[in-house]
Order: structure tokens, then C-alpha cells, then sequence
């Protein structure tokens, strides 16, 4: 292993992790759902949707074995800030984590561009209504790692990169848990 820093980056789907992955390029960038497909943790393939359900379980166990082979990628060796994108990444053998937040009507629009059902958006637009990925942090023992929890819907996908920057710049800095409610919102309008 390395001393390289592998950062979660989640949020529920449409809070934008994939489009912000794209814009940290001085990092390594790896996608759950293509670590779990290289190391034979993905689960039967679902008919309603066609997507297949990552074994979260055995992913964490074989990063944990056997770290992440930069050369199969191409990746900069020098790189040391390792980020791991998907909404399950929170829940990886990472150092720090990054949650995307969006509001949840806005995330309703954005999910409704994609050929999924009705009932996936709602849930979808549920979970993020109810706190997205803090719901299982909880009780998970990555709860303890710094963790930057970033509104997706006021800021822009180069502000979002330019927080994170900063964030990994200053040496990931605790900063407050949970400071979106979007339920909380909710009743003040
Ligand atoms: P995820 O990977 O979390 O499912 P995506 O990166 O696919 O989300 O983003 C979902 C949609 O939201 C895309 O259409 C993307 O262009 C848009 N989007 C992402 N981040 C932002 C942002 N900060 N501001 C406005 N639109 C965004
Ligand atoms: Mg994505």
C-alpha cells in the first residue's frame, strides 16, 4: 500500500459525482461501479432496470486485500489523492469523504431526463429528501472520517471542484455534520 488518500465520493444519484469526477483531474478517478466490475462484485443483472447491484461487502474486502492497481488504468503514479465516485463509496475503505447534496425537486428534474421508472426517481428523490448518504453513515464506523457535505444545487460543478480542492489542499478539516435538511426547508417555506 501507499500513503495515497482515497476520498468517497457520493450523494445520492443526479447530486452530480460523476460530472464533478471528471472536472478533479489531478486525481486518480475510479467509479465504484467499475471497481466492482473488475474485481467480480456485481450481482445479478435487474429485469426492471437492466442494472446490476454492487456487492458492497465483498468490493470493501478485495480494496482493502489488495488496494487499487493504478498501472492496469494508466493512472499518474504521483497522484496521491485517490478518488472513488458512487453513491455506495461512502460505505469503501476511503480516508475522507465528500457527500453531494441537491435539493430534492431539483434532483426530481434532473432524474426525470433519465429512462427510469417513476417509482426509482421517486425513491430516489426520497432518499435524498430524507438525508441521502448520512442515513447510513449513521451506524457505520466511516461516520468518524472527515466527511464535506457540499449543496450541489447553488453551486456550480467548478465551485464544487474548487471546495473540494480547498478541502484537500488544507488537509481535510472537520467540518459540520449534516447541515442540510431539506425537510427542515420544507416547513420553512
Ligand atoms: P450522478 O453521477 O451523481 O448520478 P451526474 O454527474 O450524472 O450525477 O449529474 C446529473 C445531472 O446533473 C447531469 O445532467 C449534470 O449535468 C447535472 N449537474 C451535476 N452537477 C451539477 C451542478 N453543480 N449544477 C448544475 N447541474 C449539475
Ligand atoms: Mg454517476
Amino acid at each position: 500500500m501507499t500513503d495515497e488518500a482515497w476520498i468517497g465520493l457520493t450523494g445520492t444519484p443526479g447530486t452530480g459525482k460523476t460530472t464533478i469526477a471528471h472536472l478533479l483531474n489531478e486525481c486518480s478517478v475510479y467509479s465504484v461501479s467499475e471497481l466492482a466490475n473488475q474485481r467480480g462484485c456485481l450481482g445479478e443483472v435487474d429485469p426492471h432496470d437492466m442494472s446490476r447491484e454492487i456487492d458492497i461487502v465483498s468490493l470493501n474486502n478485495s480494496l482493502e486485500k489488495q488496494g487499487i492497481n493504478h498501472q492496469a488504468k494508466g493512472s499518474a503514479s504521483s497522484c496521491e489523492t485517490v478518488i472513488i465516485e458512487g453513491h455506495l463509496s461512502h460505505l469503501l475503505p476511503v480516508s475522507a469523504i465528500v457527500i453531494l447534496r441537491c435539493e430534492p425537486d431539483m434532483l426530481q428534474e434532473r432524474l426525470n431526463l433519465r429512462n427510469w421508472t417513476g417509482k426509482k426517481i421517486r425513491e430516489n428523490t426520497e432518499w435524498e429528501l430524507m438525508g441521502g448518504p448520512w442515513i447510513e453513515l449513521v451506524d457505520h464506523k466511516n461516520k468518524d472520517l472527515p466527511i464535506i457535505e457540499i449543496n450541489g444545487s447553488d453551486n456550480s460543478p467548478e465551485e464544487i471542484v474548487q471546495i473540494i480542492g480547498k478541502w484537500l489542499k488544507q488537509g481535510l478539516p472537520l467540518t459540520p455534520f449534516a447541515e442540510i435538511d431539506w425537510m427542515e426547508k420544507m416547513v420553512d417555506n
